[in-house]
């Protein structure tokens, strides 16, 4: 699933390319996608694009006739054309097309077996009910220990899911919450109540080096490079049987609560949640 700075690359890529042009066309194929049935996409042609932003993993075209908000789901994502540079004959699983004033296309695909994307037409973001919810996000430059601490609060939750709660925190899903765990030394399994003051520091910490790293990685790819760069970039996500990066033990896969989570027995042993304990013990 595409995680906030892949998203914010792709926001970027787009914005200074579609910025000032009109939505000549928006075609949907699959009209399961459209949560706004009083509100059909196409009603957005003839709309200019006033700028796109980012919220959490969502995207929004912000036009003359209204927002375009995308959710990717876990395998959405949006192939662009150039001007001049017809879609190829290959065959992709299209969801929706738009076509602009000046010959460039942008194609919304859901490569999953289940369709996950969905699209909504507003008057404002937040009436995407999943946008009004977003907790802070990582990725602004405000974002402060201060959030973090509201939202792990004393929570009898497992750290990864609330890293991942979008509730609580905008844009991290399962990929950069192991990334994140990785770099601040903590069990995926251990719950938000149970850190202490310099945890929490270190917690913060990883969040935003990760987060932060992972978007000036990520910027200035194009769309189609960004899902491979994520991948490449990851130090333990995706990687079980391989050396951590760091101390060379072997990475392991671990599988709790109907989740799974890639980590380092080694670098993220010093706290064990439940669950975790006896099944790794190798201690630093
Ligand atoms: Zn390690």
């Amino acid at each position: 699933m595409p995680e906030s700075p892949e998203v914010q690359a792709l926001v970027e890529f787009l914005d200074e390319r579609v910025r000032g042009r009109v939505i000549a066309e928006l075609d949907v194929d699959e009209y399961r996608i459209v949560k706004t049935r009083g509100r059909p996409p196409g009603a957005l042609a003839g709309g200019r694009i006033d700028s796109m932003q980012r919220f959490g993993k969502y995207i929004g075209f912000r036009t003359t006739a209204g927002w375009l908000i995308v959710s990717f789901g876990r395998n959405g994502w949006i192939r662009w054309h150039a001007p001049g540079t017809a879609a190829d004959d290959e065959p992709v699983p299209e969801v929706a097309r738009i076509a602009l004033d000046d010959g460039a296309a942008l194609q919304i695909v859901d490569t999953g077996d289940f369709l996950a994307v969905a699209v909504w037409v507003v008057d404002a973001p937040e009436d995407v009910a999943g946008i009004a919810a977003l907790g802070p996000d990582p990725l602004a430059a405000d974002f402060s220990a201060d959030d973090l601490e509201r939202a792990l609060g004393r929570r009898r939750k497992q750290i990864k899911a609330l890293l991942q709660e979008q509730t609580s925190l905008a844009g991290i899903g399962n990929a950069y919450s192991d990334e994140v765990l990785h770099k601040a030394g903590l069990a995926p399994t251990v719950h938000a109540a149970e850190l202490d003051d310099g945890e929490r520091e270190r917690l913060f910490r990883a969040i935003v080096d990760i987060m932060s790293g992972a978007l000036a990685g990520r910027r200035g790819l194009p769309p189609d490079r960004l899902k491979q760069a994520k991948v490449e970039a990851m130090a333990v996500h995706g990687r079980g049987g391989q050396p951590c990066p760091v101390c060379g033990t072997t990475i392991v896969d671990h599988v709790f609560s109907g989740a799974s989570a890639q980590l380092c027995p080694v670098c993220q042993a010093d706290r064990v949640g439940d669950g975790f304990a006896g099944r790794v013990s190798i201690r630093r």
